[in-house]
């Protein structure tokens, strides 16, 4: 299976992501997580993405394309995989084309998770008072979801046009958004 999850920040999709992976047998790759990796490690992708990342902007895309094209050539993504925050603009979604096509597949399903705004920024306020990310403060907060409106949110119509979407409710308990994500993704593998 190839896969994406989309959500606003703070929607649980790397929560969400872990599971579905599992289920499938395929890696979760967050570049999320890639990033950040870098950061505390001090790469040079990771001295140039921090100062995006800490202001709530996104990576520029040549960047986190070049990040994502290097993840997806290593053996353990080759029968399949579960992406986490990416493709992220319309240039992402292009480019995530090419690669997937220059091997020869096609994409399975783009899983979205659906939420109440309010809610979300109320679970990041949360979340950061338990991990303290960096871009977890308010201004941040409210800066990611500006952003995943006027870049990401597009990308909906986009997977929907291409009849890939599968708009899930993630209100709620994990669990319970879990197996309505399994529920729904079971139903697209048997097609
Ligand atoms: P996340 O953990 O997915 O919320 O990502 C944290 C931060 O990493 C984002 O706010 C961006 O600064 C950066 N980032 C992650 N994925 C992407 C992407 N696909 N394009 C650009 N920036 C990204």
């Amino acid at each position: 299976m190839r896969l994406i999850i989309m959500g606003p920040p703070g929607a649980g999709k790397g929560t969400q992501a872990a599971f579905i992976a599992e289920r499938y047998g395929v890696p979760a790759i967050s570049t999320g997580d890639i990033f950040r990796a870098n950061v505390s490690q001090g790469t040079p992708l990771g001295l140039e993405a921090q100062r995006f990342m800490d202001a709530g902007e996104y990576v520029p895309d040549e960047v986190t394309n070049r990040m994502v094209r290097n993840r997806l050539s290593e053996d353990d993504a080759e029968a399949g995989f579960l992406l986490d925050g990416y493709p992220r603009t319309v240039a992402q979604v292009a480019e995530l084309d090419g690669m997937i096509g220059d091997s020869g597949h096609s994409l399975d399903a783009v899983v979205v998770l659906t939420v109440d705004p309010e809610e979300i920024v109320q679970r990041l306020l949360q979340r950061a008072l338990i991990d303290g990310r960096a871009d977890d403060t308010e201004d941040v907060i409210r800066r990611r979801q500006e952003v995943y409106a006027e870049q990401t949110q597009p990308l909906i119509g986009v997977y929907r046009d291409r009849d890939l979407l599968v708009e899930v409710d993630g209100m709620g308990e994990v669990d319970e958004v879990t197996a309505r994500v399994l529920k729904a993704l079971d139903s697209i593998s048997k097609h």
